[in-house]
């Protein structure tokens, strides 16, 4: 396994348990990195370009701390992998539960479940993606990949949360609550949300990329207890 590898693995693992967990992406890479013996994801991004590595201990530390959380925990087989070559350069595709990674060796491209989330692009040494050509042919494959990867999770979904009425009311794809409404609310940011927006970015906040379970009909926490 190559080092690179192993950051990317950090990674999958944070999406893994924030999907397991019902926690946002963010404090599952900071879970990720206090069971690395860091103090929070951006310390070991940080050690990991100054040279650190997760050692035997740290990855056991990882695993259990997915099992610690694996209520509703993706299979690791539901992720599907492909190699390919742009202009001679290889690339590993991962399309996962809800999250596209593509790379090789010392960079790669992260695209997650929110259309309005833009792509993480890292790089660690000189790669072929510091060509434009080349970054620009590898977001198109990841985009193509990420449509995919939404397409499947929607077509879980009622069709209401993915298509307004006339009223431009939609249905939330999770809650077993099938209450329609046009107005929505972001738990995290307080944005207030269309219905249409919301189908559009697959339930995610257009301002602030929260995941689906942080969008409610009604801004409850704004409300005097
Ligand atoms: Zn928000």
């Amino acid at each position: 396994m190559t080092d690179q590898n192993k950051l990317t693995d950090l990674k999958k693992s944070a999406k893994q348990l924030a999907r397991g967990s019902r926690i946002a992406h963010h404090e599952a890479l900071d879970a990720i990195a206090v069971a690395c013996g860091q103090s929070h994801w951006n310390s070991l991004t940080s050690a990991f370009e100054n040279g650190w590595r997760p050692s035997k201990e740290n990855e056991t530390a990882v695993r259990a701390l997915l099992e610690g959380g694996a209520e509703g925990q993706i299979p690791l087989d539901s992720e599907e992998t492909h190699r390919g070559e742009i202009d001679g350069h290889p690339y590993e595709l991962t399309l996962g539960f809800d999250y596209v990674l593509l790379g090789e060796n010392g960079w790669c491209i992260h695209l997650g479940h929110a259309p309005s989330e833009p792509p993480t692009i890292e790089k660690y040494k000189a790669c072929p993606i510091d060509d434009p050509a080349i970054l620009g042919r590898a977001l198109s494959i990841a985009k193509e990949a990420a449509d995919r990867v939404r397409a499947r999770i929607s077509s879980d979904w009622p069709r209401r949360s993915t298509k307004p009425d006339a009223q431009g009311r939609v249905v939330h794809p999770l809650w077993e609550n099938k209450e329609l409404a046009s107005q929505w609310f972001c738990l995290h940011c307080d944005a207030a949300i269309s219905g249409k927006q919301l189908a559009e970015n697959m339930w995610h906040c257009p301002e602030c990329s929260a995941t689906p379970i942080d969008i409610f009909s009604s801004p409850f926490w704004k409300e005097a207890s």
